[in-house]
């Protein structure tokens, strides 16, 4: 993994609101994402912890995909609360609680309507507050919240300069990239890792590898790949 992953040119027909279809399609990438890379998560996870993450990542995508395919749900607000809920119903440890925590927060500030990038800032925002509820670890902590912060502050910065949707998921994920690899130079002070301390020194944290990959599919979904992938609209 690490942040050699390519970004195709961003397809420049795209609306500038984000619809309950284009966020079904962005947590798709990104449930693929994770589904293809489950194998190293779980390598990354045997350093430090006890080398399931990416069983628990392939049973929070199994849970984000069935949520997006469920056309009941045809709302921001609606598919979020069911993704959230989806998710936490994992049994799969520290990472999938904080998962659906952040699902559910998304969900709490989300609407009925299109999002535009003020209200996509607002409710990863909103995501990450609810993850800060769940645990003290803060970036430094080699955690995700070491790829999760950085993700929503780049979103919150390219909503305010006005980019378009899809320059604003490509610097979050990015930074969320950024944010994974930063924690090679860290201690882990949370979760299992935190037994082994000074060993974990030289390895990207599982949890925020998986942020990151979640971030890379959010981006693809607005690619002019991942518009061929899918056939455009
Ligand atoms: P578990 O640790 O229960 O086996 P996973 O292996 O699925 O859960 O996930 C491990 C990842 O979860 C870690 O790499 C880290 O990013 C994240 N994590 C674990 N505990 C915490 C915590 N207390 N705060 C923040 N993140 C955590
Ligand atoms: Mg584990």
């Amino acid at each position: 993994m690490g942040c050699s992953l390519q970004y195709s040119v961003p397809y420049q027909g795209m609306t500038e609101r984000i619809s309950t279809a284009d966020l079904k399609r962005m947590f798709s990438e990104a449930a693929r994402c994770l589904r293809d890379q489950h194998q190293q998560l779980s390598q990354l996870d045997s350093v430090a912890g006890d080398g399931d993450h990416g069983v628990a990542m392939l049973r929070t995508a199994e849970q984000v995909e069935a949520a997006a395919q469920d056309e009941s749900s045809q709302s921001p607000r609606a598919f979020l609360r069911d993704s959230g809920g989806r998710v936490l119903s994992v049994d799969g440890g520290a990472s999938t609680a904080l998962l659906g925590a952040f699902l559910t927060g998304m969900a709490d500030a989300a609407g009925e309507s299109d999002l535009d990038c003020e209200m996509l800032a607002a409710i990863f925002e909103s995501g990450m507050n609810a993850v800060s509820k769940q645990t003290r670890a803060r970036p430094g902590d080699k955690t995700m919240v070491d790829a999760l912060a950085p993700a929503v502050a780049a979103i919150r910065a390219a909503a305010v300069s006005g980019a378009p949707v899809a320059d604003t998921l490509q610097q979050a994920a990015a930074a969320a990239c950024a944010g994974a690899e930063s924690t090679k130079a860290l201690v882990a002070r949370y979760g299992r890792a935190k037994f082994q301390g000074e060993k974990t020194l030289g390895h990207t944290d599982a949890g925020a590898a998986s942020m990151a990959l979640l971030f890379h599919g959010f981006c693809l979904a607005f690619t002019a790949q991942g518009e061929m992938d899918h056939g455009g609209h």
